[in-house]
């Protein structure tokens, strides 16, 4: 499968930024962790797209960024989050829930996120000092909701469109266009926006058949730049070890005691680290 891959460059005369988003590998990616259903797959794909969509606008080493959307559907929460290297990583509350497909045949989006919730975007820059973002979702189908979170959070107008298509356990295609006009431009640069996104409304379909660079060609023939991105987790062995080590090595012997083993579980990744009796003596020494 080819990577996946952010291209973006300016149209219009430089009055809009256009971005196009192949996340088909790294969607493909968050199936084979987390096991979804159709419909999950499809909603986690298209949050995991925008957030990549937001890494990439990241300054400096150390940034990084989380989205969460919260709609009250039977999906529950979906969490997403990356950093400037474009490491992204995910998970969705419940991945297992399923929903009949709408009537036009689609994934119920909207159904299994619902639109009773809140977007909220928090980025970090590496100071310490979080800039949270929140907006109220608008259909539950993400797109739209992005869109509003842009225009409402940030005061930067976008046309957002965003597609993964499922085939059982598999992604044949997933990604975005964002077409942004830059400040200054006028009210015509946001109407054309408006205009070009509906192009784009089988965008799975489109990315699946042409790739990244060929959905950009459908708007420009110029140059643009071109981003890989990739599934990574932060977690690790070692960071499992701190979390062992920062239970104590009174309440880690219990833990054990009661359980057999300590298990230390990566939402984002779906791994499970775990701990027996000689890994605690190896932490802690033997037991008092
Ligand atoms: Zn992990």
């Amino acid at each position: 499968m080819r990577k996946s891959m952010i291209l973006k460059t300016l149209i219009c005369g430089g009055s809009v930024s256009l971005t196009v988003i192949d996340s088909t590998a790294v969607v493909a990616e968050g199936m084979r962790r987390h096991h979804f259903s159709a419909v999950a797959a499809a909603a986690f794909g298209r949050t995991l797209t925008a957030c990549a969509y937001l890494c990439s606008w990241l300054k400096g080493e150390k940034s990084s960024l989380a989205v969460t959307v919260n709609g009250g559907g039977v999906g529950g929460k979906i969490c997403v989050a990356g950093d400037s290297f474009l490491r992204m990583r995910g998970f969705v509350e419940h991945p297992d829930a399923e929903l009949p497909p709408r009537q036009d045949g689609k994934l119920d989006v909207g159904g299994f996120v619902g639109k009773d919730g809140t977007i909220t975007v928090v980025a970090d820059d590496g100071t310490g000092i979080p800039f949270t973002g929140t907006s109220e979702l608008v259909s539950g189908e993400i797109a739209e909701d992005f869109s509003a979170y842009f225009l409402t959070s940030e005061q930067r107008p976008t046309a957002v469109a965003l597609g993964v298509r499922v085939k059982g356990t598999q992604i044949l295609g997933a990604g975005g266009v964002f077409l942004q006009p830059l400040p200054g431009a006028g009210e015509e640069a946001f109407s054309y926006c408006e205009e070009q996104v509906g192009l784009f409304r089988n965008l799975s379909s489109l990315i699946e058949e042409k790739g990244a660079d060929g959905v950009l060609r459908m708007l420009t023939d110029g140059a643009y730049t071109e981003r890989d991105f990739s599934y990574r987790c932060h977690c690790s062995a070692k960071r499992a070890e701190s979390a062992v080590l920062s239970l104590g090595k009174q309440d880690a012997y219990a833990l054990l005691k009661e359980q057999g083993k300590i298990s230390v579980h990566c939402h984002y990744c779906n791994t499970d680290y775990t701990f027996s009796k000689e890994d605690l003596k190896r932490l802690f020494g033997e037991e008092a």
